[in-house]
C-alpha cells in the first residue's frame, strides 16, 4: 500500500470524527470518504468531499423546494430521461474531490480533461518521493501492429527482463542524481524546481482534483473505455466503483446510454432501417467508408 503508518493514521482519525449534518449525503458514498484505494504500484484515489446524490439530480431538474425526491421509481425514471436526452445540467449539480496520487506520464492524459479544479504537490516546494512506476510483467505489452496508439502481447522472456531492469535502474539513478543535486551536505545544492527536471515521466505525483459530475462521466466515458491507456483506465475503473454506490441511478444510466450505448451517424442508421427490411447491406453498398464499416460491424457484434 502506498500509504505510510502516519498517512493511514490520519485518514483512521479523519474516519473517526463525524459530525451532524442538514446536507444530503449518500450513504454508500460514506464508506469510501477518505479512505485511499490502490492503482497500480504506488498509486491511489481517495474521496476527499462530495456534494449532492441522486436525489439533488432531480431536485435540480424540478427546482424544488423541498428535496425534489417524489419517489425512488419517479426518480430513476427522470435521471434516465436527462441522460438519454443529453439535459446535462442536473448532474453539474454533484461534485467530487478526489485525492490522486499517478505516474506523471498519466497526469499528462489526466490533465487534459480541463473542467475540474486541480491542485497538485509542488515539487518546487517539496522533495518528491523515490517512487517510480514500474509495469507488472504482465503489463509489459509490445508495440500494437495494428494500432499505433496501442499495446498488443506482453513481452517474454529475454527482453521482458532487459527491459524492466532498463526500467528500474534508469529511474533509481535518475533519482540518485536527484538526490545528490539538491544536497545541501557539503555544497549549496541545486533548486528543487531545476532538479526535478531530471526525473522520468514514471515518477509519481499527486493531486486534488474537484470535478463536477457531468464533467466525471465524461472524463469515465473516456478514460474506463477499452481504447484508454491501461494505466489511466485503472484508475477510471477505480472511480467508476465509487460513483456506483454515490450515485447508483446516475451511474446505471450513464452505463446504459453511453458506457454501454453507441451513436450511429444517419448513414449507419440508413444501413440499420435497411437490414431491419430485410436487405442484405455490405460495405459497399452502405455509403460508409472501410473503417466505418468495420466499427459498425463491432459494433452489432
Ligand atoms: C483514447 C484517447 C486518445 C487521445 N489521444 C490524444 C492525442 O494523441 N493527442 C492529444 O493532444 N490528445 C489526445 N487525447 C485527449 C483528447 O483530445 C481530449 O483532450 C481529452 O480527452 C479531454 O477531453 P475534453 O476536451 O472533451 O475534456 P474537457 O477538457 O473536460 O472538456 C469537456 C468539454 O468541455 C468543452 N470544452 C472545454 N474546454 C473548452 C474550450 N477551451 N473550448 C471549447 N470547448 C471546451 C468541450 O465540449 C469538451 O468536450 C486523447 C484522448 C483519448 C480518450
Amino acid at each position: 500500500m502506498p500509504l505510510s503508518s502516519e498517512q493511514q493514521a490520519e485518514i483512521e482519525q479523519q474516519r473517526s470524527v463525524s459530525t451532524q449534518t442538514l446536507r444530503a449525503t449518500a450513504p454508500g458514498m460514506e464508506k469510501h470518504l477518505y479512505t485511499a484505494y490502490p492503482v497500480l504500484d504506488h498509486g491511489f484515489i481517495r474521496v476527499v468531499d462530495y456534494m449532492g446524490d441522486d436525489a439533488a439530480i432531480c431536485q435540480a431538474a424540478r427546482v424544488s423546494y423541498g428535496k425534489g425526491t417524489k419517489s425512488v421509481q419517479n426518480d430513476e425514471g427522470l435521471i434516465r430521461y436527462l441522460m438519454r436526452h443529453w439535459h446535462s445540467t442536473p448532474f453539474e449539480m454533484c461534485e467530487i474531490k478526489l485525492h490522486v496520487k499517478l505516474p506523471v506520464f498519466v497526469a499528462r492524459q489526466w490533465i487534459r480533461h480541463r473542467t475540474a479544479n486541480v491542485n497538485e504537490y509542488s515539487a518546487r516546494y517539496s522533495i518528491l518521493d523515490r517512487e517510480f512506476y514500474i509495469p507488472a510483467p504482465d503489463h509489459l505489452a509490445a508495440q500494437s501492429v495494428v494500432n499505433n496508439q496501442g499495446r498488443g502481447e506482453a513481452l517474454s522472456g529475454e527482453e521482458a527482463q532487459r527491459v524492466l531492469r532498463y526500467l528500474t535502474e534508469d529511474s533509481m539513478r535518475a533519482y540518485d542524481h536527484y538526490e545528490e543535486m539538491i544536497s545541501q551536505d557539503g555544497q549549496q545544492g541545486l533548486a528543487r524546481e531545476l532538479a526535478r527536471m531530471n526525473l522520468p515521466a514514471n515518477v509519481y505525483t499527486q493531486w486534488y482534483w474537484k470535478v463536477d459530475l457531468h464533467n466525471l462521466l465524461h472524463f469515465l466515458r473516456l478514460r474506463a473505455d477499452a481504447h484508454a491507456q491501461y494505466e489511466i483506465r485503472v484508475y477510471a475503473d477505480e472511480i467508476c466503483k465509487v460513483v456506483a454506490d454515490w450515485v447508483p441511478f446516475a451511474f446505471k444510466a450513464f452505463e446504459d446510454y453511453r458506457m454501454g450505448g453507441a451513436t450511429l451517424s444517419a448513414t449507419a442508421l440508413e444501413v440499420v432501417r435497411r437490414m431491419l427490411k430485410g436487405e442484405e447491406v455490405t460495405q459497399e453498398t452502405s455509403g460508409m467508408s472501410k473503417g466505418e464499416w468495420r466499427e459498425f460491424e463491432g459494433l452489432l457484434g
